[in-house]
């Protein structure tokens, strides 16, 4: 059965040593299949409200153990999330 786990992970700011908290989804088809469609959900010191670039690779990481995400929330959060990503994409599309 498809399923969509959250992973979230830690560093330190770069600005004011808080947590700089990363979110990821990702899915598996089933219980032993690997993970794909693996996308950065966003970033932000708790602190500071600071959101660094998913670009710079964190220091000292600390990763919290995946979740799974509830059927309910998943269809509408994969559609809601694919909805933004197509549209992101016509946007630099139109620009290029
Ligand atoms: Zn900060």
């Amino acid at each position: 059965m498809r399923k969509l786990y959250l992973h979230l992970y830690a560093f330190p700011c770069e600005l004011c040593t808080g947590p700089v908290v990363v979110a990821t989804t990702a899915v598996r088809e089933n219980a032993i299949s690997l993970e794909t469609d693996i996308r950065q959900v966003g970033s932000i010191c708790i602190s500071c409200g600071h959101s660094p670039s998913p670009a710079i690779p964190p220091k000292r990481v600390r990763y919290l153990p995946p979740a799974e995400w509830q059927p309910a929330w998943t269809i509408a959060y994969v559609e809601a999330r694919n909805r933004a990503t197509d549209s992101a994409k016509e946007r630099r599309s139109a620009t290029a």
